[in-house]
């Protein structure tokens, strides 16, 4: 049940792009990371895409890759 999302999607709006086209940017990640924003502000990935509610930093991760916290990427304010 490959979905395609392998470590090669390094890029963090090619990560946005990918999840929405396979619909899947409502599931929760594997694990609920806390995320260290650039702008001082902290919170819990609840979805594999977020934006960040202080500065609107879109956070992504494919559901498959989100057990590990390296695997999130910034793709810009408010990509998603
Ligand atoms: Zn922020």
């Amino acid at each position: 049940m490959s979905c395609g999302c392998t470590s090669r999607l390094t890029d963090g709006r090619a990560i946005v792009d990918h999840v929405k086209v396979k619909g899947k940017q409502h599931l929760a990640p594997t694990v609920a990371h806390e995320i260290n924003c650039d702008c001082g502000e902290t919170f819990t990935l609840e979805t594999v895409i977020m934006n960040c509610p202080k500065c609107g930093m879109t956070y992504a991760v494919t559901p498959c890759g989100s057990a590990d916290k390296e695997n999130i990427k910034q793709a810009g304010i408010k990509y998603a």
